[in-house]
């Protein structure tokens, strides 16, 4: 397959690049998901697909299957509950200390799964220079909140200019301690992560985080890791961000490579997201004892390091909660307790 110079966008677009086959373009109900929900694959991930959406975990991420049409009954349009929480637009609210500021709703590629799925997508809802004053205003009159996570949409699609701009407005309100922006850019396309772009991150005062979005070890590629040493190197602590998603990462062994490939690439797992409810997306979604059983097999067999935390959204709006699983067994009748060792062994430590 020849390089694909520019980001896929239309069914026709994915054809093209030989990632969908030419029945797809006249399909129905592709084309009804395709209005439903955008589409952008970049060409560093068209280079990676090596199959159909049902046997490739990077096509299964980002190219657009029928399955989507199907919205089940417990779907919701705003599975985390953003639009409860939000005093002006582009902040959301939620927890006393935090906020998200959401400066655009453009992403480089649309995940299949997205939570913000109704949301995101090209064209309109970046917020202009007043809207952008007016969120910034907000955090600044609000001294509760000690970190700003920086978010959209994906912020690393602005322009350097404008998030240096946010950065010296958020570096010049004394009590935000920590600016994280949260992005699928040095995975998805790399080359963004510029000179400028660094420069941009650049602080007098507060601590900047950056945190990426990542759920399979081939998204790793050597351009992907180049960008993340770009940014370890100009001093920024990185972290991830990956979702559990079936028939993308829900085997030990998938889950395993992607952790041991991030931290190799000096990035910390943060958290491993159970799947929201986000309408057309319940192909992707597996039980939370299935994903308990994962997490208790990577804690068998890797490092502390690569151990994320595995969290859900509660539906509602009433944040993230860890998910276990829990190693520590109920209190015995003397108040005693048992604690699961890495083996599944059991052993019993007093009650004080
Ligand atoms: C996820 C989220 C945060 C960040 O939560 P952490 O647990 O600190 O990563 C903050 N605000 C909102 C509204 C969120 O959804
Ligand atoms: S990069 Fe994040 S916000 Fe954008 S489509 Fe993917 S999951 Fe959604």
């Amino acid at each position: 397959m020849t390089r694909a110079s520019t980001t896929a966008r239309t069914l026709a677009d994915l054809v093209a690049a030989g990632v969908l086959p030419p029945t797809a373009a006249g399909d129905p109900a592709l084309a009804q998901v395709a209005r439903d929900y955008a589409i952008a694959v970049t060409p560093d991930l068209l280079d990676l697909i090596e199959g159909a959406p049902a046997g490739d975990p990077i096509a299964r991420q980002f190219i657009p299957t029928a399955q989507e049409a199907t919205t089940t009954s417990d779907e919701l349009t705003d599975p985390i509950g953003d639009h409860t929480f939000a005093p002006v637009r582009g902040i959301v609210h939620r927890y006393p200390d935090r906020v998200l500021l959401k400066p655009l709703h453009a992403c480089p590629v649309y995940c299949r799964f997205c939570f913000r799925r109704e949301q995101v997508g090209p064209g309109g809802d970046m917020l202009d220079d007043a809207g952008l004053e007016a969120a910034l205003d907000y955090i600044a009159t609000h001294p509760d909140v000690w970190e700003v996570v920086v978010t959209g949409g994906d912020p690393f699609m602005l322009s350097p200019r404008r998030i240096a701009r946010i950065v010296a407005a958020l570096d010049a309100t004394a009590h935000v301690a920590v600016i994280r922006f949260h992005t699928r850019v040095p995975v998805v396309e790399p080359a963004r992560v510029s000179d400028a772009l660094v420069a941009a991150l650049k602080t007098t005062r507060a601590a900047v985080y950056v945190g990426v979005h990542c759920n399979h070890a081939r998204e790793l590629t050597s351009a992907a890791r180049t960008s993340l040493a770009t940014l370890a190197d100009a001093g920024i602590p990185l972290l991830s961000q990956s979702v559990l998603l079936r028939g993308v990462n829900d085997s030990v062994e998938a889950l395993e490579a992607l952790f041991r490939a991030l931290v190799a690439a000096r990035v910390r797992p943060y958290y491993l997201h159970h799947p929201d409810l986000a309408r057309g997306t319940s192909h992707f979604r597996l039980s939370i004892d299935e994903g308990q059983a994962l997490m208790r097999a990577l804690r068998g067999r890797l490092s502390g390091l690569c151990q994320p935390t595995y969290v859900l959204d509660i539906p509602g709006g009433y944040g993230k909660s860890p998910i276990g699983p829990t190693y520590v067994g109920d209190p015995a009748s003397d108040g005693q307790r048992t604690i699961e060792d890495f083996r599944g062994d059991r052993h019993d430590y007093p009650a004080r």
